[in-house]
């Protein structure tokens, strides 16, 4: 089964094709579509499960097959949930993705300053939507990935915030472990994991 993913981040279609592929779907991003695809919409949702609804049945609609669209953030519990859905742009739109992460962490480092190393918990959360070109959601999951903030980044891989989401369990970051068992773990790997059984077991087509 073919699935439009609406997202040009590509670590976000490497981490979602690595789980959907070899369930046998064909995962096409938007890049790869090969015609004209319109600029992402505004998200104005205040929850991640609105921004999803929001970009799948708008690209559903601008390319009138169905969509993915995933929205994802760090919910961080000592900024009451902040950055949330500001993730991305937190610190500013300028800059390529690379300085923004940058400085979003620069920002969450600062903003995290006095606060003790019991009350640093926080998560990555993911949403996924998919949506048919009239409006209509098919299926909706999310995935939540649990750590604690800390100052001093770690690791290479992943995107983002990985650096800073520390895993007590595994005593690793986020960005230390390899794609594959990110995708064990994460927001993201759960968030899509859930979508493919669910559009298995209830034999949702399109
Ligand atoms: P989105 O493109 O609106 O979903 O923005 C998600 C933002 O949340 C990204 O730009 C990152 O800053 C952050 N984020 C989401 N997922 C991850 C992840 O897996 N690792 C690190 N940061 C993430």
């Amino acid at each position: 089964m073919r699935i439009v993913i609406a997202t040009g981040n590509p670590h976000k279609v490497d981490e979602i094709r690595a789980v959907l592929a070899p369930m046998g779907f064909t995962v096409v991003a938007l890049p790869e579509l090969g015609r004209p695809v319109p600029a992402e919409p505004d998200e104005p949702g205040v929850t991640f499960e609105e921004n999803a609804r929001i970009k799948a049945r708008y690209y559903a609609a601008a390319l009138g097959e169905a969509v993915l669209a995933d929205d994802s953030g760090l919910e961080v519990d000592a900024l009451q949930g902040a950055p949330g859905v500001h993730s991305a742009y937190w610190a500013g739109t300028a800059g390529s993705r690379a300085e923004r992460d940058a400085r979003n962490n620069a920002k969450l480092v600062e903003s995290m300053r006095g606060v003790p190393a019991h009350r640093r918990q926080a998560r990555f959360v993911c949403t996924m939507c998919v949506a048919t070109p009239d409006g209509a959601v098919l299926v909706e999951t999310r995935g939540e990935f649990e750590g604690v903030i800390s100052d001093e980044p770690r690791g290479g891989h992943g995107f983002g915030y990985d650096p800073h989401l520390f895993l007590p369990d595994r005593g690793v970051s986020s960005a230390e472990l390899p794609p594959d068992e990110k995708n064990e773990v994460s927001h993201r790997g759960r968030a899509v994991r859930r979508l493919a059984y669910l559009i298995t077991h209830k034999r949702i087509e399109w």
